[in-house]
């Protein structure tokens, strides 16, 4: 069996943390399989769907480097929909209903104030059709069936059909709400596996009928628990952390895989710049059903140790102009984004600020410009500069090298002197100690 994952977002907006999570993780289960990931855009909803929205959730799977095997838009496959629609209908499993938004929601009061389920009651056999009014259409479900299935997450699942109301599938103006639709294509595209968040449990629950009633199978349901902020609760704020967000703050797209594919499960979060391992240890099984937790102060922590790793090649296009490899290695452990980088490349190139140094300080730094002068600059002049100097002046630990950094860079603190002196070079290391 290939196992087929898709993520299937409404391209209402734009793509959020929660979201990313659900795409990675039908991502790498696919690839734990080699199986495949499509990406279905769920854009029934022809009004609040956006193309700007398609190619931003486009671009955005890309820049995680989760690359679809195959791509699917709900409002080309209409015509699939709508065969379905009316078998369905001739098996008297999808019938018309009449009453209005206001009538229902009259019903519901009157069952919740008798203290019963606001469960939707089928019209008695015979009444009347209101005249004059375009139908909508809901989903007959077959109360003398269970619903059962086992969730990789959550485990035995079980529904009493009978607690819950035949779902509306079609409005009246016949434009589809996103129930029918996704388990028609869920059928048609051999989906395996169907991971997404929780809030999608008692949908999972209809549509198990809806399967069955198309003569099909259900694939397996991976329902995970939501994220929230650092302060434990479900937060507004997450909703609106995407893409642009993170970049714009300086994460790294597999910084986001490293984290993402790990918070609310039993595995530690490692700084890991590959997601293969992550791939190949990815289990549902150690996923919790608590909410995970997604905390962005943690998120720049994890970033600073995966850009300690990155290779020059993987960040090449995004350095200043001039930066070599050895550039790179000397600044890379001093940077928690890489775009901090300019700057300190900026103490490479110069200028910089002069410090503000003692008299006592002054005749040292004119001490080591006499030294580094006459040093040969060819191997570590950092500790030759400062072994002369030590012998010299008789200084040691931070009164000999805190002037000598303040006056070759201008800063009290950054990259290791001994890689740093050899970017700055001889000639303008003379000229900041003279
Ligand atoms: N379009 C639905 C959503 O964004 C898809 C849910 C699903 O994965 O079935 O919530």
């Amino acid at each position: 069996m290939t196992v087929v994952t898709r993520f299937a977002p409404s391209p209402t907006g734009r793509l959020h943390v929660g979201n990313i999570r659900t795409a990675l993780h039908n991502w790498m289960w696919a690839k734990k399989h080699g199986g495949h990931f499509l990406l279905r855009i769920d854009d029934t909803d022809l009004a609040r769907s956006t193309e700007e929205n398609v190619e931003a959730i486009r671009a955005d799977l890309a820049w995680l480097g989760l690359h679809p095997d195959g791509e699917a838009r709900q409002s080309e496959r209409f015509a699939l929909y709508e065969a379905r629609f009316e078998a369905l209908r001739a098996a008297g499993r999808v019938y018309a209903c009449y009453e209005t938004a206001e009538e229902l929601d009259l019903r519901r009061k009157i069952l919740l104030g008798r203290g019963l389920p606001p469960v939707y009651e089928r019209p008695a056999p015979g009444t009347p059709v209101p005249e004059g009014r375009n139908p909508h259409w809901r989903f007959r479900l077959d109360h003398d069936a269970p619903i059962v299935w086992d969730d990789l997450i959550r485990g035995p699942q079980r529904f009493d059909s009978k607690l819950l109301s035949d779902p509306v599938i079609r409005r009246a103006d016949g434009s589809w709400l996103y129930m029918l639709p996704s388990a028609i294509d869920d059928l048609d595209m051999g989906v395996t596996h169907v991971v997404r968040g929780e809030d999608h449990v008692s949908n999972t629950a209809t549509q198990i009928q809806m399967f069955a009633a198309m003569g099909g199978t259900a694939p397996a349901f991976v329902h995970e628990a939501l994220l929230t902020g650092s302060e434990g609760k479900l937060s507004k704020r997450l909703g609106s952390l995407g893409v642009d967000h993170f970049r714009e703050i300086g994460i790294e797209p597999v910084t986001l895989v490293a984290k993402l594919a790990r918070i609310g499960t039993s595995d530690p979060v490692e700084a890991v710049t590959d997601p293969q391992p992550l791939i190949d240890a990815f289990d549902f099984g150690h996923f919790g059903r608590a909410p995970a937790r997604f905390d962005e102060a943690e998120l720049l922590q994890l970033n600073a140790r995966i850009v300690h790793q990155l290779d020059f090649d993987a960040v090449a296009d995004r350095l200043p102009a001039g930066m070599d490899q050895a550039a790179w290695d000397a600044i890379r452990p001093n940077l928690e984004t890489v775009a901090q980088v300019v700057d300190w490349w900026s103490v490479v190139e110069g200028p910089i600020a002069r410090p503000d140094l003692s008299d006592e300080d002054r005749a040292y730094i004119a001490e080591a410009a006499t030294v580094a002068e006459s040093l040969d600059w060819s191997v570590d002049p950092w500790h030759a500069l400062t072994a002369a100097l030590k012998e010299k002046t008789g200084r040691k630990g931070k009164p000999l090298f805190l002037p000598l950094r303040q006056a070759l860079t201008g800063r009290d603190h950054g990259p290791d002197m001994a890689a740093l002196l050899p970017l700055i070079g001889k000639a303008q290391a003379l000229e900041r100690l003279g």
